[in-house]
């Protein structure tokens, strides 16, 4: 069977200067329909860096991806956002809601922009991830988990196949990171998505199925041979 994401051995690297830096250095990475991941790694190893490859936002410098059977790299930059689109949702440690929008305004968005229709209404939606009766309260009038499980909720509106969530957890206090990452967790496993999460935190990662370490990559280099 084909795997949602594919990947073979993956390279990343940048030019700063006259140095190479790389960013990533991973064996490759295999997600199936419905599975969950957890991605951990010290600081600066490339989580953010290999989740921005699986989103099709950067493409690597050796390597291939592979998102639903297309190899992101026969795509261009256009191509390759319609694919995230159709199948990817995403969640950040900042909730990047906007501050003029309700909660629910803000999780019907996605549908608005792409003309997608709605995996759940967004107001069950709400209900679902605990937030019954704060539907058309604006950001600055809900709290940081809060915010966070609405921005889950606007992640999965269109029906991702895919949620890829970089440390969603990462500005909440243990007790908020936990319920917003069970709460994610659930809504994932109940629409069926496959879910990649990046966290430092391991009481995190033990909600997910399976857990991939990223190690370093050798820092900075000389600068590539001309
Ligand atoms: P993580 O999410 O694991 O903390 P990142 O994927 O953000 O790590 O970054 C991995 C490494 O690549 C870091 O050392 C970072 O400084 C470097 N890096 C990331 N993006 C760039 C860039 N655009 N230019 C130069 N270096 C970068
Ligand atoms: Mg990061």
């Amino acid at each position: 069977m084909t795997a949602l994401v594919a990947t073979t051995e993956l390279l990343v690297q940048h030019r700063l200067g006259s140095a190479t830096v790389t960013a990533l250095r991973h064996p490759g990475l295999r997600v199936e329909e419905g599975e969950s991941v957890a991605v951990m790694g010290a600081s600066g190893s490339g989580k953010s860096t290999l989740l921005g490859l699986v989103a099709g936002l950067a493409v690597p410098t050796r390597g291939e991806v592979r998102l639903a059977g297309t190899s992101l790299s026969t795509l261009d930059d256009l191509g390759r956002a319609g694919l995230r689109r159709r199948l990817v949702g995403m969640v950040y440690q900042a909730d990047n809601l906007l501050p003029h929008l309700t909660a629910e305004e803000n999780v019907a968005l996605p549908l608005a922009l792409t003309g997608q229709q709605p995996a759940a209404e967004p107001g069950a939606l709400l209900a679902l991830l605990g937030l019954d009766g704060l539907h058309n309260r604006i950001p600055d009038q809900l709290s940081g988990g809060q915010r966070q499980r609405v921005a889950v909720a606007r992640a999965v509106v269109g029906g991702p196949r895919l949620v890829l969530a970089d440390e969603p957890t990462g500005a909440l206090d243990e007790q908020n990171a936990r319920g917003v990452v069970e709460l994610l967790v659930g809504v994932q496993r109940r629409l069926g998505a496959a879910l990649v999460l990046v966290t430092h935190d391991p009481d995190v990662a033990r909600h997910c199925g399976r857990v991939v370490t990223i190690e370093p990559a050798a820092g900075t280099g000389p600068g590539p041979r001309s």
